[in-house]
């Protein structure tokens, strides 16, 4: 008794369209990891909803995943037995751009028109590469909690508008139906699906199954009767005898809770992949289980590479820190388990002990949740360590790409400062050049006898701190002076008073280092000097407080210099740019 309406997409979402279609092309199959991965979502929002409501999870059985493909209609069929979504939701979902990530992607991307491939994944429009194998997309869905004449089909060819209409589903959760494009027959090979099942989503949790050896290419037709993408199909399977058996592809065991001897480095890295949507590598991971009055599993990944959030200084949207309860997924919830400055970390959080029916404005104040954060931020903070120990050019790598993200750690995370300190890696007068690789440590143990400071210069960009005529003196002295030229670095300094027992300081402030015959030397020259002081500071007038006879320079014959508590001239010149 419907008919469809037809409805345009936003703006925006067409040009993610565009944007996804066109640079996703040479990691195509990233479609099917990014719809398993929509349905794996799906199913633990069922399970988490069933907590409240358990007879939710009635009617289509166990919690699971079906991949197929039909030679004939030439279609690839997602199907998932999970939460479902009502009108609203797929017109809210995948008719518009509800994220702001996805906003900001696009600001960062519409100038250069092609996306790198590896950040799509972590910007919600993962649906979308759907379109990137099919020129038609039919989604059949129901949510959980609705009777089974509010299905809803939507379909699109992903070129600025997309149907909906209502229809009845026997079944709860979603279909997706991929009309392939010319040219990807590869997808309808279930050999090429199962391997790509094996390496994107082995760990989802949930079982992804396949129809049963379809015994040979043309029969995989057969087998896939009941399963040709439209609603309910999956009845067959109990109702009759001939239904197509199906058997579970991938490991659907969740990684975490297994023994760490068990698992292969491979395992982990595809686990990761998975989690952080990225294409890389992870950089380290540590796994550890924590027995005794609270028991809980944390699996914490460095990446190699920033997340493109990161680079964007985004941080109203964590993701990729994931926290269950006993296997249960409860949410996303990055900002509860690590501070800010360690927001670059994925990974997973299992806790035996917290109510399941927790929600995020108890887990902010919630004792058991503190202590748990604890733990994570000591195991990220060792991870670093050791990789800084035994593995220098992961480490180095690691910090170019998180080094002043983990400068914030200094100002956010007092108790872990001189830790943190003795992480970081900085330019200076006795480095190589431009290179950050100069450690705290390095520079106290070769600090001059005598020497009771570290000294650090800060400026606008490496070539102004290494060319400031503040560093004559202590280069005539054979003092190291840290090149500080981040924009954080201002910021971290101010909170950074000390290592090691050691003051630091900036060289623009501060007493040189000088002996007797030294100081002696200074007076009799500032006494020479007296008049032509009183000229120049006559001359300079209220710009400055006074003027002085210096021994802090060799070739330059003068430097503005500033007194104890007053601000850097960087740190001045930022505030004034902020209006300050
Ligand atoms: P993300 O998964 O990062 O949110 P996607 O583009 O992959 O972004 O999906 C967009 C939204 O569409 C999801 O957040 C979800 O609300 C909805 N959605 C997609 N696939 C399904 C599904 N199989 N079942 C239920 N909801 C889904
Ligand atoms: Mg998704």
């Amino acid at each position: 008794t419907t008919t469809p309406e037809t409805r345009k997409f936003e703006a925006e979402v067409a040009q993610v369209l565009h944007l996804v279609t066109h640079s996703l092309y040479s990691h195509k199959e990233i479609f099917l990891r990014e719809l398993v991965s929509n349905a794996s979502d799906a199913c633990d929002k069922l399970r988490f909803e069933a907590i409240a409501q358990p007879d939710l999870l009635a009617g289509a059985g166990e919690l699971h995943i079906d991949v197929s493909a039909d030679r004939e209609a030439r279609t690839v069929t997602i199907r998932d037995t999970g939460i479902g979504m009502s009108r609203d939701e797929v017109v809210e979902n995948i008719g518009s751009i509800a994220s702001s990530g996805t906003r900001r992607f696009l600001e960062a991307m519409g100038s250069e028109q092609k996306a790198d491939a590896r950040l799509i994944g972590q910007f919600g429009v993962g649906f979308y590469s759907a379109f990137v194998v099919a020129d038609r997309v039919t989604v059949l869905t129901r949510r959980a909690d609705a009777p089974a004449g509010e299905g809803v089909k939507w379909e699109s060819d992903g070129r600025g508008e997309y149907t909906l209409e209502a229809v009845e589903l026997p079944e709860r959760g979603t279909t997706v139906v991929l009309h392939l494009k010319d040219g990807e027959d590869e997808f309808l090979e279930p050999w090429t699906l199962r391997s790509l099942i094996t390496k994107y989503s082995d760990h989802v949790a949930f079982p992804i199954r396949m129809p049963k050896d379809a015994p040979g290419a043309n029969a995989g037709a057969d087998a896939n009767a009941g399963t040709d993408g439209e609603a309910g199909a999956q009845e067959a399977e109990t109702a009759t005898a001939a239904a197509p058996a199906w058997e579970t592809v991938n490991d659907a065991s969740a990684l975490w809770t297994r023994p760490k001897a068990e698992i292969g480095d491979e395992e982990y890295q595809n686990f990761y992949k998975a989690l952080g949507h990225d294409f890389n590598d992870a950089a380290a991971w540590t796994h550890n289980r924590v027995e005794g009055s609270q028991s809980f599993t944390t699996l914490l990944y460095l990446p190699s590479q920033p997340p493109f959030d990161l680079m964007m200084g985004g941080r109203d949207e964590r993701k990729g820190l994931k926290l269950y309860i006993k296997r249960v997924f409860i949410m996303d919830a990055a900002e509860e388990l690590l501070p800010n400055y360690l927001r670059f970390v994925r990974g997973v959080v299992d806790a035996d002990d917290l109510p399941l029916n927790v929600s995020r404005e108890i887990l902010q104040h919630n004792r058991q949740l503190e202590r748990i954060r604890g733990a994570c931020v000591k195991r990220v903070l060792d991870l670093i360590e050791k990789l800084s120990r035994d593995e220098p050019a992961k480490f180095d790598a690691f910090l170019k790409a998180f080094g002043n993200t983990l400068k914030e750690g200094i100002v956010e995370d007092a108790g872990n400062r001189e830790r943190i300190a003795k992480l970081l890696r900085f330019s200076s007068t006795k480095g190589a050049g431009e290179a950050r690789d100069v450690s705290l440590d390095d520079y106290v143990g070769r600090m001059q006898e005598g020497q009771d400071a570290i000294w650090y210069v800060t400026a606008d960009g490496h070539r102004a701190a290494a060319g400031s005529p503040q560093l004559e003196a202590f280069k005539a002295r054979d003092i190291e002076v840290l090149l500080m030229s981040d924009r954080i670095d201002e910021w971290m300094l101010g909170h950074l008073r000390e290592y090691a027992g050691k003051p630091m300081k900036h060289v623009a402030k501060g007493e040189l280092p000088m002996d007797e015959a030294e100081k002696q030397k200074l007076a009799d020259a500032a006494g020479a000097a007296a008049p032509l002081l009183e000229r120049i500071k006559r001359l300079l007038g209220e710009r400055v407080e006074d003027v002085r006879v210096s021994a802090r320079l060799t070739d330059s014959p003068s430097c503005l210099a500033m007194s104890e508590w007053e601000m850097a001239p960087h740190l001045a010149r930022l505030l004034r740019d902020a209006g300050q």
